[in-house]
């Protein structure tokens, strides 16, 4: 039987920079291991303003960013085992990947040797099938890159949990955050503001770093036991030589060095703000103290869902301004400008009015 594509509402840039619009796409009718999913929420993340403006280059129009996706089933194919229709589920920033490399393998598809397919602005493992995002009404997903939602969190607050959410989880794992650590996190954003509530359960010290006191009182809320201007020369002072384990968010240039000085010795700063600028760093800034500076992208889906069951048991979600897509234009320019407290989550109902 031939199984007809579906038609779908989606907001999309046709161009770099310009304004999203409304837009008609198709998707795939499911595959025997696929899931289609009707989407209620998906988080505003910063990364899709940088690919709207095409930051990074190679950018793919007409783009439907958004990849922090949540729903509900609407069908399945005839050899999905894990989902049924009414579960409620999420989608975040990958959609394929080889599933049989080193990495795959260990469950971190993000590092997939082959290809990983990013959830929009990417093709399909077939090289030619643009992707295309969540600021639309349904989507089609292998169930291998679909993760459950928890009966205690709500869909609009767990959204932003699948790239925000895994992008900090994952570092704060990997460096082994907890008891007896001091994290700080720079930058109170979407990730930022995720990181320190993930740090904070986990059982870490977390200070947050942010360019001034405007966002202190939520910070110390969010469960951060301290709060440092950068501003302010007497705050800066101190973060020196400090913390054992630096989550940075920030998403344009700023001098790294500084924030290197904010390591104590064996501390680990791991870049997730991803600036398309080079970041120079002096060798003085990691020789004396035998500091590290690393990177981190997304988590593997078996630590997406460790990460949700993780909010489910602590209770945590994000921050968010719920918004009608008609509004997406807007909150790109508050984003841009920081004005955020701390995640835009687009209803996805709106796109039918
Ligand atoms: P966001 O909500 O805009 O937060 C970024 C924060 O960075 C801002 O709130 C601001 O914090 C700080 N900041 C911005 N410009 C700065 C500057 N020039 N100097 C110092 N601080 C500055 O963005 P987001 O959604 O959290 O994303 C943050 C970055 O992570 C983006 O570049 C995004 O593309 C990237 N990202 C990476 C991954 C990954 O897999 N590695 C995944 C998702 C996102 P204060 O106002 O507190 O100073
Ligand atoms: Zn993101």
């Amino acid at each position: 039987m031939l199984k007809t594509a579906i038609k779908t509402k989606a907001y999309a840039a046709t161009a770099s920079g310009k304004n999203l619009e409304p837009i008609e796409i198709e998707r795939r009718a499911p595959g025997a291991t696929d899931v289609l999913i009707k989407i209620k929420f998906c988080g505003v993340c910063h990364s899709d303003v940088h690919q709207v403006h095409d930051d990074w280059g190679g950018a793919i129009y007409p783009m439907v960013p958004g990849h922090e996706i949540t729903g509900i089933v609407e069908s399945v194919g005839e050899k999905v085992k894990g989902f049924k229709p009414g579960d409620r589920v999420g989608v975040g920033c990958m959609v394929d990947s080889c599933g049989e490399c080193n990495s795959c393998q260990a469950g971190e598809e993000q590092y997939c040797e082959k290809k990983m397919v990013l959830t929009y602005n990417d093709r399909e493992l077939d090289g030619k099938t643009p992707t295309l995002g969540g600021y639309s009404d349904k989507i089609t997903v292998d169930e291998r890159f679909v993760v459950r939602i928890p009966k205690g969190l709500p869909l609009d607050k767990a959204a932003p949990l699948l790239c925000a959410g895994i992008t900090t989880y994952s570092p704060l794992m990997h460096w082994k955050a907890g008891p007896g650590k001091e994290v700080a996190v720079v930058g109170l954003g979407g990730l930022g503001h995720m990181a320190v509530k993930l740090a904070a359960a986990m059982g870490s010290k977390v200070t947050v770093v942010s360019r001034s006191f405007a966002k202190k009182d939520d910070a110390l809320q969010m469960g951060a036991s301290d709060y440092i201007a950068t501003s302010d020369a007497a705050s800066a002072e101190k973060a020196k030589n400090r913390f054992d384990l630096i989550i940075n968010t920030v998403s344009s240039a700023a001098d790294m060095n500084n924030y290197l000085g904010m390591l104590r010795r064996d501390g680990v700063m791991v870049l997730v703000g991803a600036p398309n600028e080079d970041l120079p760093v002096r060798a003085f800034s990691l020789i004396p103290q035998r500091k590290s500076l690393a990177g981190s992208t997304i988590g593997g889906i078996r630590e997406t869902q460790e990460m949700m069951d993780f909010c489910a048991k602590h209770n945590l979600g994000a921050e968010i301004e719920v918004i009608s897509i008609e509004k997406i234009n807007e909150a790109y320019q508050r984003v841009l400008k920081s004005d955020v407290r701390y995640r835009f989550v687009i209803d996805i109902d709106s796109l039918a009015k």
